[in-house]
C-alpha cells in the first residue's frame, strides 16, 4: 500500500487486528453492514444505568440534569443529559456536543438523534449530552468563563483549577458509564471543517468504530492532552471526535450528515434496525497539513470545503487594500480540503487551508507520523476538537 504510515504503524507491528483494519483504504459506503466482531474486542456491555445519580431502567427514556457541584457563580447551572435506556443487552453510546460552547452544529444533532431513539427499539443505550460548556454556550464563548478551554482539561482533579475540577466531575459522573464516545465539535473560529472523524486508529476498537459513521472522512490524530477524546480512549472507552462546519452557526447540510451519520452508527454497533443508505464512500487520512499564507490582507478563496486540488493549484488570492497588491497561494501538495479558513483579514503566517494527504503524497508527513492537529500554536486556534 502507498500511504507512509509512519512512526505509529511501526508500534503497532504484530497487530494483525490493526493492519487488517487499515488494509482498507476506504470506508464501506453503500448500505452498511453491521460492525463485525471479529477479533477486535466488543464494546463494553451496559449494566445497571445510573447516570448523574439517578437509575435508569431498561426501556425508559430519561431527561436528567447534572451539576459540577462547585459554588462559583455561573458554574452550578444545571445541564441537561438524555439516556435512551434500550430494552435490550447492549453497548452505551455516548454523544457529546458543545464542549467548546460556540459550536452549535453538534448541539442540534444529539437533540435529533436522541428525539428520533425508541427505547423499546434499540439495544444497549445512547447517553447524549447536547451542551457540555453550558457557560460558554449561554456567552457565544468556545472557553469556560475564566478562559480556560475545558476541552485541554480532561479527565480533571479535584484539586486543580475550575476547568480541572468540572471535567472531572463530568467525566466521573457521565463519561465513565459509555462504552464508546462521540464528541461533537467544529472548526474554531472563522473557520471551517469538512464532516470528518479524528480518530486514533492505531487502536484497533478505534479504527473499527470510526467505519461505522457511512460515507464520513476520517482523519487519524491522536488528539490533543487533556481533550474529552483523549482521555476518554486512555480509559479504555473508544472515542473519535466528529467534526463539522464552523462554529456560531446551525448549519442544515452538516446537522443532517451528522445525524444520518450517527444513525448509521448505531445500525453498525447492532444498536438499532434501522439501516441508513449512503452513495459515494468516503477516503481515511493519515496525514494533513495546515498551508500558511506569506503575506497580509483579504483571503479570497478559490477552492470549497472537500475539494480535490494538485500540487501547485491555486487555493486563494490574498489581495492588500491599501496596496493593491495581490498574492496567490498554491497547494504545496495535492490533497483534499479538510479544513479553511472563511474569507477574512489574514496576517502572515496565518493558517488559511488544511491539506489531507493522499496516495503517495501522505508520505510528506513528520516523522511521528501524526496528523499535526498540533503544528498550528494554541493562541491561533486551528485545533478544532
Ligand atoms: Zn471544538
Amino acid at each position: 500500500m502507498s500511504f507512509n504510515l509512519g512512526s505509529w504503524t511501526r508500534q503497532a507491528i504484530g497487530c494483525a487486528v490493526f493492519a487488517a483494519t487499515l488494509g482498507l483504504p476506504q470506508i464501506s459506503a453503500g448500505a452498511p453492514e453491521p460492525a463485525s466482531t471479529d477479533a477486535v474486542p466488543a464494546l463494553k456491555l451496559k449494566g445497571k444505568l445510573r447516570v448523574a445519580g439517578k437509575e435508569v431502567p431498561p426501556g425508559t427514556h430519561k431527561r436528567l440534569t447534572w451539576t459540577s457541584g462547585m459554588e462559583l457563580e455561573g458554574l452550578t447551572a444545571p445541564m441537561p443529559i438524555i439516556v435512551v435506556n434500550g430494552s435490550g443487552p447492549g453497548p452505551v453510546l455516548c454523544l457529546t456536543a458543545a464542549v467548546h460552547g460556540d459550536e452549535l452544529n453538534g448541539i442540534e444533532i444529539v437533540r435529533r438523534v436522541m428525539s428520533n431513539l425508541d427505547p423499546q427499539e434499540i439495544k444497549g443505550a445512547v447517553i447524549g449530552v447536547p451542551i457540555v460548556n453550558l457557560q460558554g454556550f449561554y456567552r457565544g464563548s468556545r472557553y469556560l468563563p475564566d478562559r480556560r478551554d475545558l476541552n485541554r482539561h480532561f479527565p480533571g482533579n479535584t484539586r486543580g483549577s475550575a476547568a480541572t475540577r468540572l471535567a472531572y466531575s463530568f467525566f466521573n459522573e457521565v463519561i465513565t458509564h459509555c462504552s464508546a464516545l462521540v464528541d461533537l465539535h467544529t472548526g474554531s473560529l472563522d473557520r471551517s471543517n469538512l464532516a470528518q472523524l479524528r480518530a486514533d486508529l492505531r487502536l484497533p476498537q478505534i479504527a473499527k468504530l470510526s467505519q461505522g459513521f457511512g460515507s464520513t472522512v476520517v482523519l487519524h490524530s491522536v488528539g490533543e492532552h487533556g481533550s474529552l477524546r483523549r482521555a476518554a480512549t486512555d480509559a479504555g472507552i473508544p472515542a473519535v471526535t466528529f467534526e463539522m462546519g464552523e462554529p456560531m452557526r446551525v448549519q442544515p447540510e452538516h446537522v443532517e450528515h451528522g445525524v444520518k451519520a450517527i444513525e448509521t452508527l448505531l445500525y453498525s454497533l447492532g444498536m438499532s434496525s434501522q439501516r441508513r443508505y449512503w452513495g459515494d464512500t468516503e477516503s481515511v487520512y493519515y496525514s494533513s497539513k495546515w498551508v500558511r499564507v506569506d503575506h497580509g490582507g483579504i483571503l479570497f478563496s478559490e477552492v470549497a470545503l472537500g475539494e480535490r486540488v494538485s500540487e501547485g493549484e491555486l487555493l486563494g488570492i490574498i489581495s492588500d487594500p491599501m496596496t493593491e497588491e495581490q498574492h496567490r497561494v498554491y497547494a504545496p501538495m495535492s490533497g483534499r480540503v479538510l479544513g479553511m479558513a472563511l474569507n477574512q483579514m489574514v496576517l502572515p503566517g496565518f493558517a488559511a487551508y488544511r491539506l489531507g494527504a493522499e496516495g503517495k503524497d501522505a508520505k510528506f508527513t513528520s516523522a511521528s507520523g501524526e496528523s499535526r492537529d498540533d503544528e498550528v500554536g494554541a493562541e491561533e486556534d486551528t485545533r478544532s476538537d
